[in-house]
């Protein structure tokens, strides 16, 4: 090690390589991070924080509805303003770079501006400077997949989409994943026109069927045009518009056309060809479970590896990884139960396993459902319905899989989360008291189970 400028060098300064080299540093390791982009990255950037100061925006819109529509108020006039929100949130993710630089700076790492490629298993190359490590952390995350299709330069993907200039009046959303969902329904409350399409008979594949039903039914009900088995051939401009066409041969017109049609592992141009670092078919670079490369020196976490491409996965790999390689404890990063929403409106929250998966898993199963109009809907016109569900492994009485579709799901699905990783079972739920009155209770109230 001797000799050697780095022990670890960071390519990525994301959720995963931010958390990585801090760890790192802390356990006494001479860290670098690279970062040609933003600090923090598409989480911070482009992804998770303004995406979700997005939905606040647009759920505005909803409580304005439901204050005046049941509740007694009357608000003289209201509007919205674009550049003001997107400026605002502009304004907020620049203080959190800010505070990214900082945590890199008070940790001891040392940080690098600019585009990082590998030279050899030892040694990374910065803007003409080289710099050699013991080890060589690849974390440089994903990026959206763009249809090629006769116009795809007219449309945006969620990248763009953080900055447009003016707010579109009538949107087409192409896609089906929870990117996808989110943004329609982000732009359906701030009054844009909004027409989601995707390629397949249902959107959200993966995740359980009652909440992929139940979701599109009150994304309908909100006003989306949500059309699946249809997607998009081709694009021109028209006027001061697009025109899009469909796979049907019908065509539709709008302001704004977005591809959020996936994404896919930035490994491509970094130097990983060249010293034969195994990656899939799709590009994730492949690792065993404690994220080590077929090149010994050379570790790569986060969505670039593509196991599950949400935040606090790529944080927990980040530290599984300081551990290993410096805390004298090799820890794998645990994969399993990993709670997640989509913050959709209603939002959706889910931990576990999906009633497919369990039934494959266990084959003798119990459901419980429920659905219902929660208390602060009862008041409106408002056709908002919640839908909650629980899978439990007869057998063992284990609680394996926990699913709703409603107001706040990702918040109240957290805390179950930590029932769920404990092994709580059905039993433990039965024993547990709801807080009244709440919509989470009911997860603790289900009493009967679904008929097969
Ligand atoms: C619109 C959107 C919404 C999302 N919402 C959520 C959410 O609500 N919850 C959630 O958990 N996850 C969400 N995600 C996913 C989440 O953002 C990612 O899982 C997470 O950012 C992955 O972290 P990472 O460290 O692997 O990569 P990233 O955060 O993508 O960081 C990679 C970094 O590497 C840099 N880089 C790449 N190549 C180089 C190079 N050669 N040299 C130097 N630097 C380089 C990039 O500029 C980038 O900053 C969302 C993603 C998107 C796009």
């Amino acid at each position: 090690m001797a000799g050697r400028d780095f022990d670890l060098f960071v390519i990525g300064a994301g959720s995963g390589g931010v958390r990585a080299a801090r760890f790192s540093s802390d356990r006494g390791a001479r860290v670098a991070v690279a970062e040609d982009r933003y600090l923090g990255g598409t989480c911070v950037n482009v992804g998770c924080v303004p995406k979700k100061l997005f939905v606040y925006a647009s759920h505005f819109a909803h409580e304005l509805s439901d204050a005046t529509s049941g509740y007694g108020w009357t608000v003289a006039s209201t509007s919205f303003d674009w550049p003001t929100l997107r400026d605002n949130k502009t304004r907020e993710i620049e203080r959190l770079n800010g505070i990214y630089e900082g945590l890199l700076r008070d940790a001891g790492v040392q940080h690098i501006e600019g585009r990082a490629t590998i030279v050899d298993p030892h040694t990374v190359q910065v803007g003409g400077t080289s710099y050699t490590t013991e080890n060589i952390l690849v974390a440089t995350g994903g990026w959206p997949t763009v249809p090629e299709i006769p116009g795809a330069e007219l449309a945006v993907t969620s990248n763009e989409l953080f900055y447009l200039e003016t707010l579109p009046r009538k949107a087409i959303i192409v896609g089906g994943g929870y990117i996808a969902v989110e943004f329609a329904c982000i732009f359906d409350g701030l009054g844009v026109d909004v027409t989601q399409l995707y390629r397949g008979p249902l959107f959200l594949r993966g995740f359980d069927h009652d909440v992929r039903t139940h979701l599109a039914d009150q994304i309908r009900g909100r006003g989306v045009d949500l059309r699946f088995d249809t997607n998009v051939t081709a694009i021109e401009k028209s006027g001061a518009g697009l025109r899009a066409t469909l796979t049907d041969g019908s065509s539709l017109d709008a302001d704004l056309v977005l591809f959020a049609t996936g994404r896919h592992p930035n490994s491509s141009g970094i130097g990983l060809e060249d010293l034969g670092v195994e990656r899939a078919p799709g590009g994730a670079i492949v690792v065993d479970a404690y994220s080590r490369t077929n090149v010994p020196s050379i570790w790569a976490i986060g969505d670039v590896t593509d196991r599950i491409a949400l935040t606090p996965v790529a944080i927990h790999e980040g530290v599984c990884l300081a551990d290993t390689l410096f805390g004298g404890k090799p820890r794998s990063p645990d994969h399993e139960n990993v709670p997640a929403a989509v913050f959709s409106q209603p939002a959706v929250g889910t931990v576990g396993l999906t009633e497919e998966q369990a039934r494959q898993a266990f084959g003798s199963i119990d459901v419980y459902r429920s659905t219902f109009r929660a208390l602060k809907q009862t008041l409106t016109p408002s056709t908002l319905r919640t839908m909650m569900k629980l899978i439990v492994d007869r057998a063992s009485d284990r609680v394996v899989g926990l699913h709703m579709v409603g107001p706040e799901a990702g918040e109240i699905v957290q805390g179950f989360a930590v029932a769920i990783k404990a092994g709580a079972t059905k039993a433990d739920f039965d024993a547990t008291l709801g807080i009244h009155p709440t919509s989470a209770e009911e997860f603790v109230t289900m009493r009967t189970p679904v008929k097969d």
